[in-house]
């Protein structure tokens, strides 16, 4: 399978790099790095002060976007246009983020519950893929004004646990803001990478991550193995971090001070006083700092006092992360520390007593995931002769689903051999028979991408559409052969298919597409956006209908009238191609319509009870 060299000369105005740089996406942060004579470094912002960069969104009142610091200082004034924590949201469903959703200060739209979740700012919606490109956007930017050239290569860092789901919205993030995402690293294996792990081949290592970041925990095990990095087991907690640190010095503060009855804007300084402090413990023992006047004073070992408890529930999860992996703190050849909050001396001490051995904390906590990110980009570059490169698909291989859209299953760059499944099924009652159609490439609809083949999954008993669970495999043997397996599960019918054309596609051909689908990422985005809500749109509207049919009884004529004036709105944006007019008729019909459905629910369960016999 090809090694992809491609050229991105076509966008002509400035300098080409061919750098790949090496991107931490942070909860709280977020940074870019690259190699620089032989050594990592992380890229600082346009006064030279920062690496880091708050992984903030801010949207003003022309919805003009301010990410980072700037974005920052709009937390307390405009907190429902300023969207913090997005990584929380990648990937994830309604269902997903129930007990998230009280945390955060803007709109979250909560309407169906598998459906990916959306934020509303105003009378948009934006995606957390959207929200998180625009962050990758201001890093892209920064790295371009260091080296003075377009860059357009990346390697982006997510959790260990992150699903599929995750990993691929990060990778549509990645796309979206211009960046041909060549991996997709995990945080602990970056972190590992950057303090030379894994890097002699010759050495079998097992090491231990511990990263404690703004408002979340990690522990990963790893081992490494001829170059190749497995995560044994990881544990966390993601409502824990340097948050919790902070909180303990205001609480501590108010208690000791009685500023019980102080207004928000006094809490929102505290809290900065506080992590002022937090801060100040790396290279002193006493901190006085001040609010309009007032004064405020902690000790090291008071401060000590009151973290304490918190990091000893990092440590619960140190002991089940062991656990899981089936090994002792004997066994552990590495621990290396990662995120901000692990400069706080007393969270040193306690890691390394805990695993009863000094740790690795020389390279600064919260950059060396961007770091090692940056090397293993330079592995892929293949200026690491002595590593080993394995074999890659170099496109992504999907099927065609409803709309015309592709839905990827085994996605570019992923290791040969290969194999992955998805669950699909019928969009219509009583379909017997199913067309799958086999496509490769990066862009969202098949029409753009190049078409591999198809079959016909025939003998489908028939069913109501939503029944029938098809399960599609992909399998890709270590000769690079593809072959496609479909299978009806509840009776049992299946067909398959053998695609070798992966050997017709020239690397020129391969390189082009993956110029255009870069090219055109936000256009294509754009269009898959806008089905997406057309097809959903589609689905209210026939369940809104058949709702009024069966509850003519139980809704007042008012009612009927309002929401069918609804489902008339909705249905003429479905005419046009406004994706946020769709969305916001949705909005509407689905408010207006919550409270009556439930209604019709009682009374359905209510007449069920009276007609139950005793
Ligand atoms: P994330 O990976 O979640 O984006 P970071 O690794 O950037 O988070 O860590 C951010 C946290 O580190 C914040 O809570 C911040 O207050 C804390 N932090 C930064 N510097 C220090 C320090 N010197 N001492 C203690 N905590 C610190
Ligand atoms: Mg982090």
């Amino acid at each position: 399978m090809a090694k992809l060299s491609i050229d991105l000369k076509a966008g002509k105005v400035k300098k080409q790099s061919n750098m790949i740089v090496g991107i931490d996406l942070g909860t709280t942060h977020s940074l870019v790095a690259y190699i620089k004579d032989g050594t990592p470094l992380a890229v600082k912002g346009r006064q030279h002060k920062n690496t880091l960069v708050p992984s903030i969104v801010h949207f003003d009142e022309y919805n003009k976007i301010v990410v980072g610091d700037k974005a920052r200082e709009k937390l307390i004034s405009h907190p429902e246009r300023t969207i913090y924590s997005v990584k929380r949201l990648m990937g994830k469903s309604f269902n997903d983020i129930r007990g998230i959703k009280e945390h955060l200060g803007y709109e979250i739209i909560d309407e169906d519950e598998e459906r990916l979740v959306k934020v509303k700012v105003g009378n948009r919606f934006y995606t957390p893929v959207e929200l998180s490109s625009e962050i990758l956007k201001e890093l892209k930017e920064r790295m371009e004004k260091e080296l003075d050239a377009v860059v357009s290569k990346a390697v982006i860092t997510v959790p260990a646990y992150f699903n599929d789901t995750q990993r691929q919205a990060t990778r549509d993030a990645g796309k979206l803001a211009g960046l041909d995402v060549l991996r997709i690293v995990n945080e602990p294996t970056a972190a590992s990478l950057a303090y030379g792990v894994g890097l002699d081949k010759e050495l079998e290592e097992t090491v231990a991550v511990y990263d404690l970041g703004g408002g979340t925990f990690d522990i990963s095990i790893l081992e490494i193995r001829d170059g190749i990095f497995e995560v044994l087991s990881t544990h966390g907690d993601t409502f824990l971090g340097g948050d919790d640190f902070d909180r303990a010095i205001m609480e501590y503060w108010i208690k000791e001070y009685e500023l019980e009855n102080k207004g928000r804007n006094f809490i929102s300084a505290l809290r900065l006083l506080a992590e002022e402090a937090k801060k100040s413990f790396s290279t002193s023992s006493h901190f006085k700092g001040g609010i309009a006047g007032d004064t405020f004073e902690l000790e090291k070992s008071v401060f000590e006092g009151l973290v304490e408890p918190i990091v000893e529930r990092t440590l619960d999860s140190c002991k089940k992360a062991l656990a899981d992996a089936e090994l002792k703190t004997d066994d552990i050849n590495k621990v290396i520390l990662v995120g901000g909050s692990t400069r706080t001396d007393l969270v040193k001490q306690q890691v390394a007593a805990f695993f009863g051995q000094p740790v690795y904390d020389d390279l600064n906590p919260d950059e060396v995931v961007a770091l090692g990110a940056a090397v293993q980009a330079d592995v892929l570059a293949g200026n690491q002769k002595d590593v080993l490169l394995l074999d890659v698909t170099p496109l992504s291989l999907g099927i065609e689903t409803v709309g015309g859209l592709m839905d990827v299953i085994i996605p570019r760059n992923s290791k040969v051999p290969s194999r992955a499944g998805r669950n699909y099924t019928t969009s219509v009652d009583g379909q017997t028979n199913l067309k799958v159609s086999v496509f490769q490439g990066e862009r969202d609809l098949v029409k753009d991408n190049r078409k591999l083949g198809e079959f016909i999954l025939k003998g489908i008993p028939p069913m109501p559409a939503g029944i029938p669970k098809i399960v599609i495999h992909f399998i890709i043997d270590a000769d690079g052969i593809l072959k496609v397996k479909a299978m009806e599960e509840r009776s049992g019918v299946r067909a398959e298919v053998e695609i070798r054309s992966q050997y017709g596609i020239s690397e020129e051909e391969m390189a082009l597409m993956l110029l255009e689908s870069l090219k055109n990422a936000a256009s294509d985005m754009k269009a898959k956006a806008l089905l997406e809500a057309k097809i959903e749109a589609k689905t209210i509207l026939l369940s809104a209908d058949k709702f009024m049919k069966l509850n003519v009884a139980i809704l007042t004529g008012e009612e009927m009238l309002k929401t069918r004036s609804l489902t008339d709105a909705l249905a003429k944006t479905v005419e046009g191609d406004d994706k946020d007019a769709i969305e916001n008729a949705m909005h509407e019909l689905n408010t207006y319509t919550q409270p009556l459905a439930h209604r019709a629910m009682d009374h359905t369960i209510s007449s069920a009870m009276k007609g139950k016999k005793i």
